[in-house]
C-alpha cells in the first residue's frame, strides 16, 4: 500500500516527488514512458519566466513569480544548469510600447522584481544584433534559462535518493475508489494507494475521467522550434520576446544553457496529444517571424528541429485542486507555459494541499537536498582530468566529439538512480549526441555502452520511446552462412 501515487514524471510530477521525499511517506511515481521528462518537459523554450505575462490573481501568476525565486537554490542543490540572463520584450511601434507599459504594470502587481521599460539605445547596448527598428523594450532581469529535462531528471534522481519509488513503462489504465483510497490499475498490474496526484500533462483529463466526472478538457497546442549551432550561440545575450498579441507570446530568440541558439515556438491547435512532428509551414513561419527581430541571422546554422505540445484548457489557468468527487485525488493539470518556471512552487503548493487533506506529515531527519554532482569532464582542470583518467581510464576516451563527452561520463549517467536506459536519455543527461552531428558519429558507440552497462542485447537499445528500435539484427549474414547454420541444425536433428 502506497501513501501517495504521482501519475506522470514530467517537471511537475518530479518536482512534487522531490518535495514529498522530505517526508516519511511511501511515495511512488509512475510514468507510461521509459524515462522521466519524456513528455512536454523535453520540448519547450526552457525559460524561467519573470512572471509579468500572467493575468493578476491567476495561479499562473502566483506560482510563476514564486517558482522563479526558487531556481537559484534548487539548481545549485541539484547541479542543474541555470542562468539568470534577463529577458526583453521588444516593441516596434508606439502602440506596442503601450502594451509593454501594461505588461510592466501587471508584472509589478504580480511581484516581479526590478522590471524596467528601456529605450532604443539601452536595448542596443544589451543586444547589438537586434533590428534597428526596435524603439524600446520591457526589461526583466529576473528571467532566466534552465536545462528543463535536466531539472526534471535531477529532481527524480534526488527524490529516489530520498526514498521515492519510480516505476517507468507503467501506464495507468484505470482507477477505482475504495475504502482505503484508490486501486490503481496499470498495464503492469494493480496497486493500492491512499492519495493520487494527477500530473499526466496532455493526458491529465483522461486520468481525471478514470475516476471523476469530466470537468476539463486538455486542448493540445503545438509549438515548433529550430535549434542552432553553438557558433551562433551568443547572437543574443538574453531572452528576446516580441510584443505579445492575443495569439500568445510570439516567436522568440534566446541562447540555451549549453550555448546553442533557439528560435521558436509556433502556436497551433492540434487534435492529437502525440502530434509532435515538425512541419514545413511551421518552420517557415518561424524564420519569417524571427527575421523581424534578428534580420541578419544566419538561419543555415540550424542543427535540428523539434516540437512540443502545450496542455491548454479553455479557462487558460493551471488547475491545481482536489477533486470535488474523490477525496485525496488532486489534479495538477493544464500546466502549460509557464509550467516549467512555476514547477518548484507548484511542488510546495501541492504538498501543502496534501497536508491539509491528510493531516501533517512527519519530516525525515536524513533528507538530503543535494544530488551527487554530475561530472563535466571538459570543465575540469588538467590536473583534475589526469586524476580522473588515472582512477578510471574511461574518462580518457571521447565518445561524443561534438560535445566532447567521455565514456566515463556516459557510464556514470547510466548507472545513477533514475539513470539513462536509451539513446536520447543519454543525450538528455550527458549531452552525447546533442551537438552538431546530432549523434551521427557517437550514436552507435553510445548504444554499445548502453547494451554493455544494462546487460542487454544491442538490438534492444531504443532511441527514445519504448518501441523506437534502431537495429533489427545483424547485417551481412550471407546465404552461405544461413545454409551452413541450417546444415548444423539438420545434422544435430539426426
Ligand atoms: C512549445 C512550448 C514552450 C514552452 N515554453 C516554456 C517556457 O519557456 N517556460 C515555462 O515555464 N514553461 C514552458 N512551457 C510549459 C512547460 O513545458 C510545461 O508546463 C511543463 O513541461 C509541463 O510539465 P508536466 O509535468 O505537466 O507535463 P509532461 O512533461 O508532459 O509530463 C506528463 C507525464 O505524464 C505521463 N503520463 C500521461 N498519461 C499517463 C498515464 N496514463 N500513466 C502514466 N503516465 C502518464 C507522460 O508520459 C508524461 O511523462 C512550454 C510548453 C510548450 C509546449
Amino acid at each position: 500500500m502506497y501513501d501517495v501515487t504521482i501519475i506522470g514524471g514530467g517537471i511537475i510530477g518530479t518536482a512534487i516527488a522531490r518535495e514529498l521525499s522530505r517526508y516519511k511517506l511511501n511515495t511512488i511515481l509512475v510514468d507510461k514512458e521509459n524515462d522521466v521528462a519524456n513528455g512536454t518537459t523535453k520540448a519547450n523554450s526552457a525559460i524561467v519566466h519573470a512572471g509579468y505575462d500572467a493575468k493578476v490573481g491567476t495561479l499562473k501568476a502566483k506560482t510563476n513569480v514564486a517558482g522563479n525565486a526558487m531556481f537559484d537554490t534548487l539548481c545549485k542543490e541539484l547541479g542543474v544548469p541555470f542562468k539568470r540572463i534577463g529577458s526583453l520584450v521588444v516593441a516596434f511601434s508606439e502602440e506596442e510600447m503601450v502594451t509593454l507599459k501594461e505588461l510592466y504594470e501587471q508584472g509589478k502587481i504580480n511581484g516581479v522584481p526590478n522590471l524596467e521599460i528601456i529605450q532604443q539605445e539601452d536595448v542596443r547596448k544589451i543586444e547589438p544584433n537586434l533590428s534597428k527598428e526596435i524603439i524600446g523594450a520591457l526589461y526583466a532581469p529576473s528571467a532566466g534559462i534552465v536545462g528543463p529535462w535536466e531539472l526534471a531528471i535531477a529532481l527524480a534522481e534526488n527524490a529516489v535518493e530520498n526514498g521515492v519509488e519510480i516505476r517507468l513503462n507503467t501506464e495507468v489504465t484505470a482507477i477505482e475508489k475504495n475504502q482505503e483510497g484508490f486501486l490503481v490499475t496499470t498495464d503492469e498490474g494493480h496497486f493500492q494507494t491512499k492519495y493520487i496526484i494527477n500530473c499526466g500533462g496532455l493526458f491529465a483529463d483522461r486520468i481525471n475521467n478514470m475516476v471523476n466526472t469530466p470537468s476539463f478538457k486538455i486542448l493540445p497546442n503545438r509549438g515548433e522550434y529550430n535549434l542552432f549551432d553553438k557558433s551562433v550561440g551568443n547572437y543574443v545575450n538574453s531572452v528576446v520576446f516580441q510584443t505579445p498579441t492575443k495569439h500568445g507570446k510570439g516567436v522568440l530568440v534566446l541562447p540555451t544553457v549549453h550555448g546553442n541558439l533557439l528560435i521558436g515556438p509556433t502556436a497551433e491547435a492540434v487534435d492529437e496529444p502525440r502530434a509532435v512532428e515538425t512541419t514545413i509551414g511551421g518552420l517557415k513561419y518561424l524564420k519569417e517571424k524571427a527575421q523581424k527581430v534578428v534580420p541578419n541571422f544566419p538561419f543555415s546554422t540550424v542543427i535540428t528541429s523539434f516540437a512540443g505540445l502545450r496542455a491548454k484548457v479553455a479557462t487558460n489557468d493551471f488547475i491545481i485542486e482536489e477533486s470535488k468527487e474523490s477525496k485525496g485525488f488532486i489534479n495538477v493539470a493544464a500546466i502549460d507555459s509557464p509550467g516549467l518556471s512555476a514547477a518548484p512552487a507548484i511542488g510546495k503548493m501541492v504538498v501543502e494541499m496534501l497536508k491539509e487533506i491528510a493531516g501533517n506529515f512527519q519530516g525525515k531527519e536524513d533528507f538530503n537536498p543535494n544530488r551527487r554532482p554530475v561530472i563535466n569532464f571538459m570543465e575540469l582542470s588538467n590536473e583534475e582530468k589526469a586524476a580522473m583518467i588515472e582512477k578510471d581510464p574511461r574518462y580518457g576516451r571521447i565518445i561524443c566529439r561534438c560535445e566532447e563527452i567521455t565514456e566515463g561520463e556516459i557510464v556514470d549517467i547510466i548507472n545513477r538512480k533514475a539513470g539513462a536506459t536509451n539513446l536520447d536519455a543519454v543525450k538528455r543527461r550527458a549531452r552525447a549526441g546533442a551537438g552538431r552531428c546530432q549523434g551521427g558519429f557517437c550514436g552507435p558507440r553510445v548504444m554499445e555502452i548502453l547494451a554493455r552497462e544494462l546487460n542487454v542485447d544491442i538490438t534492444e537499445v531504443v532511441k527514445d520511446s519504448k518501441s523506437s528500435y534502431l537495429l533489427t539484427g545483424p547485417t551481412k549474414s550471407s546465404k552461405h552462412q544461413e545454409d551452413s547454420d541450417q546444415l548444423v541444425a539438420v545434422s544435430q536433428d539426426k
